[in-house]
């Protein structure tokens, strides 16, 4: 690859800036300063742009444990976002799936646009697995309603098909195949119930990992980024 192009892709540069630094004698190659946009650069080369080694960054994927209070947005002028949580560089990011921000649990982020459609694409029937805890206890007739669907206030076509599996002490668990907005409050307030905590645990077969306390998070496993392209 030539070096202003790699230097482009490494730094987010435009091209031309890229061979202005070259030109400056602001990079070098393994060590040694190199005049020329052409000159062809390998894998293994060591290349700095001020002394900052550059490097082609592959996608990025990551999960992480949302805390309420928190905004699943990429800027918010009122309250904390989901990126400021992230020692990485944020830039680039999106949110595969957002969570309201009294809402914790998992949310998956990635810079792979193609990835990002496939877990949120309602073509992809990718389920959301939710635990949630409720004002009143469960009943049948609830169950019977997520398992028909909904006719949402404000909406023309009934929510598809979910389940919900009561728990014990008001909660239920609630596996959805769409994700309208506040689609798991308002289902359960078209049931003339409330939801008062709510919590993602799993998306496709991606579960959100214990090991991780609320506000923190981990790069996915290449086992984990592939189950969403199978
Ligand atoms: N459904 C909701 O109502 N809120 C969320 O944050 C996610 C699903």
């Amino acid at each position: 690859m030539r070096l202003d192009k790699f230097i482009s892709h490494a730094s987010g540069l435009p091209r031309d800036i890229a061979k202005r630094v070259i030109r400056k004698k602001e990079v070098t190659v393994n060590g040694v300063m190199i005049r020329s946009a052409a000159h062809q650069v390998e894998p293994d080369d060591d290349i700095q742009l001020n002394s900052q080694k550059l490097e082609i960054r592959g996608p990025r994927y990551f999960m992480l444990h949302k805390p309420a209070g928190y905004v699943c947005a990429t800027e918010d002028g009122d309250h904390p976002i989901v990126l400021d949580l992230l020692e990485e560089d944020p830039s680039g990011l999106s949110i595969a799936g957002r969570l309201d921000i009294d809402t914790t649990g998992l949310v998956l982020l990635t810079d792979d646009g193609q990835w990002l459609h496939r877990v949120i694409s309602p073509r992809s029937d990718c389920k959301k697995v939710y635990e949630v805890r409720l004002q009143d206890q469960v009943t049948q007739d609830t169950v019977d309603q997520f398992a028909q669907g909904i006719m949402l206030r404000g909406e023309d076509k009934a929510t598809a098909p979910a389940l919900c599996v009561p728990m014990p002490d008001h909660g239920a668990e609630v596996t959805l195949s769409e994700g309208r907005y506040h689609q798991v409050k308002r289902m359960f307030a078209a049931c003339e119930n409330h939801v008062v905590a709510l919590h993602r645990k799993k998306i496709g077969v991606v579960e959100l990992d214990d090991a991780l306390e609320p506000g923190q998070y981990r790069e996915l496993t290449a086992d984990e980024v592939a189950s969403f392209l199978a």
